[in-house]
């Protein structure tokens, strides 16, 4: 078997394994590398024929985010035949998030905002459904390449991660020899607020783990109880002084699962039930995906509708957008690294430098972005300067800036688990910051010495 990362595997960025399994041709997700535009963003579709010497039969999407999705219309169209896997919720989100993703990269072209024609239109997504296959959880499909000498079969386990999230197991025979690989994907061995936690199978012979929590000691230490506890208390401070607390997410996943966890908040008499929750753009109808699929697809409570969680629409002008930051109030608003010139952002700026608001961070901020920059300032004290955008600032900070670790993702001990449940004789790292990944390598090689950990590098190929 070849392995072959095409995307950047010593980071969070675009999610995209290349594998040789007996002639047959398996790409582990299409994903974008968020913090880049344009061509640089996909994985080096190219190295499948000028590194493997291979093919792509068959492409696996674990789940709706783009650093694992984002570039499958680009892939289909540098392997035509190639068909897409992935489970029914996910192509739902697909259907809707790839169509938005076209359109902003025109209006983005269009304005001048990048200098990056589109990477697909809208148009071109049309034939894409022809190429998806969806298959129920622990249930078998068939994955064998036209090229393929022996039969390969895949099979979806539940991530806990999103809706619709899978790590997926592939078997097939080597050296006369039963084989089994599985991928993690993003996972989350612990429930959420609508999600319940992930599955795993019993056993694996390589294991691609993600690690994206490796270097985060903090959130090992933590339970989520005791982090609902602090997030209520924060918040309802923020709200007893009129402040808006300010909640950047993202829009896929993180949050509806917040939106659940406020309703329950309310429902409680933790905050008022008055308080406003203000929402924008797609969070809405991503809520609607995951309310159509609530009996179809694993959740704590099959009952509980996104969608009735009372919300208001973020004003769009500025004056109007004063207003409602007078307090108080809630805005779970895109995006959860702040990128500019996302509403995250936009708000954050004109908040501040105000003590009565708050920016409550729910998860994972990667470095170097306005997220992280806020985390750090924070540190530093009141008053510390911020920088949120490109000739913006540096502002002073005031606010109250608090993380909380609600992250779709297990901590790295949780990580440790799957390698004990597992048990495999060779772990590769991937989806992770090399400090992460680092801390994960040198954890299993003490716990386990004699499984094979592996980082595999960007581009570098790997027999297994
Ligand atoms: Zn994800
Ligand atoms: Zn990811």
């Amino acid at each position: 078997m070849k392995f072959l990362a095409l995307g950047d595997t010593a980071d969070i960025a675009a999610s995209c394994h290349f594998l040789d399994v007996n002639g047959t041709g398996i790409v582990l997700d299409a994903g974008t590398d968020p913090r880049r535009d344009g061509p640089d963003s996909l994985p080096k579709f190219d190295w499948v024929r000028d590194r493997a010497e291979s093919y792509v039969d068959h492409a696996i999407i674990t789940h709706a985010h783009h650093d694992h999705m984002g570039s499958l219309p680009v892939l289909v169209e540098e392997f035509p035949h190639v068909m897409a896997h992935m489970t029914d919720a996910t192509r739902k989100l697909l259907d809707f998030l790839l169509p938005a993703s076209a359109r902003l990269q025109k209006k983005r072209f269009e304005k001048n905002e990048t200098p990056h024609e589109p990477l697909f239109t809208e148009d071109a997504l049309d034939f894409l459904s022809h190429v998806y296959l969806t298959h129920e959880l622990q249930s078998d499909f068939d994955l064998t390449g036209v090229q393929g000498r022996g039969d390969l079969t895949g099979r979806f386990y539940s991530a806990g991660h999103i809706l619709g999230s899978v790590g997926v197991e592939l078997r097939f025979e080597e050296d006369n020899e039963e084989r089994r690989l599985f991928y993690t994907s993003d996972t989350n061995l612990e429930p959420q607020s609508i999600i319940p936690g992930g599955e795993y199978p019993s056993t694996a012979d390589v294991l691609i783990l993600e690690t994206t929590l490796g270097a985060d000691e903090e959130s090992e230490q933590t339970s989520r109880p005791e982090e609902l506890e602090r997030f209520r208390e924060t918040l309802s401070r923020v709200i007893d002084r009129d402040g808006t607390a300010l909640i950047p997410v993202f829009v896929m996943g993180r949050a509806q699962e917040m939106l659940a966890m406020l309703q329950r908040l309310k429902d409680e008499g933790s905050i008022p039930a008055d308080v406003p929750i203000y929402t924008a753009g797609s969070l809405r109808a991503i809520a609607g995906i995951y309310d159509d699929t609530r009996k179809t697809t694993p959740r704590l409570d099959e009952d509980f509708e996104v969608y009735s969680v009372d919300q208001e629409r973020v004003p769009y002008s500025s004056e109007a957008k004063a207003d409602v930051l007078d307090g108080p109030g809630i805005m779970v608003v895109s995006s959860g690294m702040m990128f500019e010139p996302t509403l995250s952002n936009i708000l954050a700026r004109r908040i501040v430098e105000n003590e009565r608001d708050a920016v409550l961070i729910v998860g994972h901020a990667v470095e170097g972005t306005p997220a992280r920059r806020l985390q750090e300032a924070a540190a530093e004290g009141p008053g510390a300067p911020v920088m949120l955008a490109d000739g913006h600032g540096p502002q002073p900070l005031y606010c109250t800036v608090e993380r909380f670790r609600f992250s779709g993702h297990s901590h790295r001990r949780e990580l440790l688990k799957i390698v004990d449940h597992l048990s495999p004789e060779t772990v590769l790292l991937v989806h992770g910051e090399s400090e992460a990944q680092e801390w994960m390598q040198n954890a299993i090689e003490e716990q386990h010495p004699q499984i094979d950990v592996q980082r595999p590098g960007w581009g570098e190929l790997i027999e297994l």
